[in-house]
């Protein structure tokens, strides 16, 4: 892939990556409103079920935490923008070296199809 190439299609990537994350969190938020609705008319047909609530939000963050670590390296891992010479991921802060340096941050070698010309 030529620097020109990564450089658009990393823009791409975290355009889609934070739609991605914003749509995941309104569908959590959602989610939560709706056990805490049912919950709330469940309660008033039957009272004191002590620690239920609780339990409820606390195995839905870490769901919703497993989850979104789950579609975050999905996403990651199908981005395609690896490195050309050892295939390792170059996003956020290793991409933006990558593209000043023209060479990968993790291996060293040159992350790009394109010769690095320093004039
Ligand atoms: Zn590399």
């Amino acid at each position: 892939m030529k620097k020109s190439e990564f450089i658009s299609k990393s823009r791409n990537f975290e355009k889609r990556f934070q739609k991605n994350q914003t749509i995941f969190n309104m569908l959590f938020i959602i989610i939560v409103i709706a056990i805490l609705y049912l919950a709330l008319s469940v309660e008033r047909l039957s009272s004191g079920y002590g620690l239920f609530l609780p339990t409820v939000f606390i195995a839905l963050f870490f769901v919703n935490s497993l989850l979104s670590n789950a579609v975050r390296r999905y996403q990651i891992s199908n981005s395609g923008l690896g490195c050309k010479s050892c295939k390792e991921n170059l996003l956020a802060e290793k991409g933006d070296i990558a593209i000043a340096t023209g060479n990968c941050p993790i291996c060293g070698e040159a992350a790009f199809n394109d010769v690095n010309k320093l004039d």
